[in-house]
């Protein structure tokens, strides 16, 4: 099993993108808005609006968690980010832009997130929805459980 790395994606590609995505529906940019993003794009993980508004604030203190809400729907809209919705938690975003296909392991003690990517279970569900006749979109592979710090920590 691969695990991935999580590589940063680069906020100027990423500002560039969304600012063509912008325009070509009419909005306009904003400094807020911008500086968002950018706050955004240099984080790796997969982050609430609680914790990106935490360091967004840190940058510009009027800046409010609508604020925030409306970019990351905006984001995801422009495909440059993923929502994820993990079991008992708030939504959490991760960059999308220059990213591949993968799934998660969640650890339900201290809540890290792992990725991977598995190309034999990609296959493998590949050969069920063919075997239904299934044409798969997409998909979302979430494994819980404990992660190895929180199992060694309750021997
Ligand atoms: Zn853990
Ligand atoms: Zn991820």
């Amino acid at each position: 099993m691969k695990r991935v790395a999580a590589r940063k994606p680069s906020a100027a590609a990423a500002r560039e993108r969304l600012a063509s995505w912008i325009a070509s529906r009419g909005l306009k940019a904003t400094r807020q808005r911008d500086l968002i993003v950018d706050t955004f794009f240099t984080q790796t993980g997969h982050l609430s609006v609680d914790e990106l508004l935490d360091k967004v604030t840190a940058r510009d203190s009027s800046i409010g968690a609508a604020t925030v809400y409306r970019t990351m729907k905006i984001l995801t809209d422009a495909g440059l980010a993923s929502a994820r919705h993990f079991e008992g938690g708030q939504t959490r975003y991760e960059a999308a832009l220059d990213r591949h296909h993968h799934d998660h392991l969640i650890c339900t003690s201290c809540g890290r997130i792992f990725e991977f990517e598995n190309e034999r279970i990609e296959e493998l569900q590949a050969r069920v929805a063919e075997q239904h006749g299934f044409r798969v979109t997409h998909h979302k592979l979430e494994l819980y459980g404990l992660c190895k710090a929180c199992q060694e920590r309750q021997q």
